[in-house]
């Protein structure tokens, strides 16, 4: 069984700070790591690979520091990584971002599973997922929380609905998405990380030309959206403080109170 596990490197905080004068993501000082969700679809991956045989490849579009997170992809039990970077694939928006990852994935050629998680905290658009399966033309189960039963050509999974469960059977090869409930991601292991640095587990670094991609359809060129303004909402407080004689104080606190129907 071969499958990929898309991953991205996101910052390592939910309190995303942005640049007031360009509006992009202040990511100075912030360490990286793998989007949660992605850690517990490359455990998902893994715990398959080692039940039913195979062979579980990374595939993260970034920039070069993204090779991080693949090392640990493989220091987890990866058996080998791919990093889309490039220039030309930079502001990128989610339909630029799935079609290039779709691309990549053909160029793989053969594989029976895609996983990926259901969200970044960074982006947080949920869109990629997908996306991706729309591109390759495989289904998709979102929000899976249990591998159920998992066979050659078809599997049962469960996936978390708003006020409970489905229980869903899917053919494959097939695009899933994982949420948090799915597992316990493992610790990367100090071999793994060896057999990383060793090149015993490959990681390949592909630029646009080598997935066949015209740079006008990748990156800030091939994205269909673009961004007009980016800002943090503002929160204002408003402040009276009522001064003179006790009772009118009081008097008054009440009428206010009664004016905004809190009492
Ligand atoms: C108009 C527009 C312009 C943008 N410009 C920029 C920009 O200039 N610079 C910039 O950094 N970002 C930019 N972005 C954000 C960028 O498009 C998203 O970060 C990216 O498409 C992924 O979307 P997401 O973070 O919402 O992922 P989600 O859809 O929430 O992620 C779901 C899952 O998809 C997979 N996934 C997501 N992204 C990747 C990836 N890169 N590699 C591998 N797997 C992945 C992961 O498994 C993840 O858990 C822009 C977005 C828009 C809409």
């Amino acid at each position: 069984m071969h499958i990929i596990t898309l991953i991205k490197q996101v910052p390592d905080t939910t309190d995303v700070q942005l640049d007031p004068k360009t509006g992009s993501l202040i990511r100075e000082g912030v360490e990286s790591i793998i989007n949660p969700d992605d850690s517990h679809a490359l455990e998902a991956a893994i715990t398959l690979k080692e039940a039913k045989g195979g062979k579980v490849t990374v595939l993260s579009m970034g920039p070069p520091q993204a090779i991080d997170a693949i090392s640990e992809a493989i220091a987890m039990g990866a058996d080998g990584g791919i990093l889309l970077t490039d220039r030309a694939f930079a502001g990128a928006d989610t339909w630029a971002t799935s079609s290039t990852l779709g691309q990549a994935i053909k160029k793989i050629g053969k594989y029976d599973l895609i996983l990926c998680g259901r969200q970044a905290i960074d982006g947080d658009t949920a869109q990629i997922g997908p996306q991706v399966a729309g591109y390759l033309g495989v289904p998709q189960v979102t929000y899976v929380c249990e591998f159920e039963d998992v066979k050659k050509k078809s599997m049962v999974l469960k996936r978390r609905l708003e006020n409970g469960y489905e229980r869903v059977r899917c053919s494959l090869p097939a695009l899933v998405t994982v949420i948090g409930e799915l597992n316990t991601p493992r610790y990367p292991m100090v071999g793994g990380l060896i057999d990383a640095c060793n090149a015993k587990a490959p990681i390949k670094v592909w630029n646009a030309a080598d997935i066949g991609a015209q740079t006008s359809d990748v990156g800030l060129e091939g994205s269909l959206t673009h961004v007009i303004k980016t800002f943090a909402p503002k929160f204002q407080r408003e402040g009276e403080i009522l001064k003179g004689d006790t009772r009118e104080v009081v008097r008054s606190l009440v009428g206010k109170m009664k004016e905004h129907k809190l009492v």
